[in-house]
């Protein structure tokens, strides 16, 4: 018995709180689910190697070592992206992935069990040469190892610094651009094959970028205050 008396939940009542919470990683045994269009490319981004997040276990900041890739959150940051509020369901229940599968809120066995096993990465589900070179060549230019590096040099080289992390943004912007024109990518994909653009997550490396009118990335340091 829990102290107002009420007996402890034993089964989902559908109320919907984990899936406002977050979003899933995708396990490697939901690869299919991408690959026959149940979750599609737009409703999924990648983190990729040496890219700092949250460990939802541990419940702290990590840099990760491996490749995972993410079902997006909503804008407003109220959880996955799959779930209707109004109808209280989620929109891919009968294809959902593997963690949801797993998750249930007054047990967490099974979701670590899970959760441990391997998680898919872009390789497992992407096929088409020309778009693996391309992530390959954007993962040599704008790794986050040396984004990290970069950004630690600012103090002491100053503006070559700052001139080599304006030069891997504008490839990490340009390849995204190149993608969908050239190989008619849609654009809502592009996190999913390149993982988010550095120009969102550089905050967490303590900088932040301005995109001036004319197109270009004028680049500043984050204070205390965020700005
Ligand atoms: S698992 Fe728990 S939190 Fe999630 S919908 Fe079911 S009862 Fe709600
Ligand atoms: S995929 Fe479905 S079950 Fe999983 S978090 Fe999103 S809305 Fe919830």
């Amino acid at each position: 018995m829990m102290e107002n008396g009420e007996k402890p939940r034993d089964h989902c009542i559908r109320c919907g709180e984990c899936c406002l919470g977050s979003s899933p990683t995708l396990q490697m045994e939901d690869v299919p689910l991408v690959r026959d269009g149940f979750i599609e490319k737009g409703g999924l981004y990648s983190i990729r190697i040496g890219e700092p997040v949250r460990d939802n276990i541990e419940n702290k900041l990590i840099i990760t070592d491996r490749e995972f890739i993410k079902v997006r959150e909503k804008k407003e940051g109220n959880g996955c992206i799959y779930y209707d509020e109004e109808a209280k369901a989620c929109r891919i229940y009968d294809h959902r992935p593997a963690q949801c599968v797993a998750l249930a809120c007054w047990d967490s066995s099974e979701f670590i069990r899970v959760y441990k096993r391997p998680k898919a990465d872009r390789k497992a589900i992407i096929y088409d040469r020309v778009l693996m070179a391309l992530m390959d060549e954007h993962g040599r230019k704008c790794s986050y190892s040396k984004l990290d590096g970069l950004a630690r040099m600012i103090e002491k080289e100053g503006e070559k610094a700052v001139e080599r992390i304006l030069e891997l943004l504008r490839f990490d912007h340009h390849i995204r651009t190149f993608t969908t024109k050239k190989l008619g990518i849609d654009s809502g994909e592009t996190d999913f094959y390149f993982g988010r653009p550095v120009t969102q997550t550089i905050t967490m490396f303590g900088l932040q970028v301005v995109r001036e009118p004319d197109g270009s990335f004028f680049l500043t340091i984050l204070d205390g205050n965020g700005t």
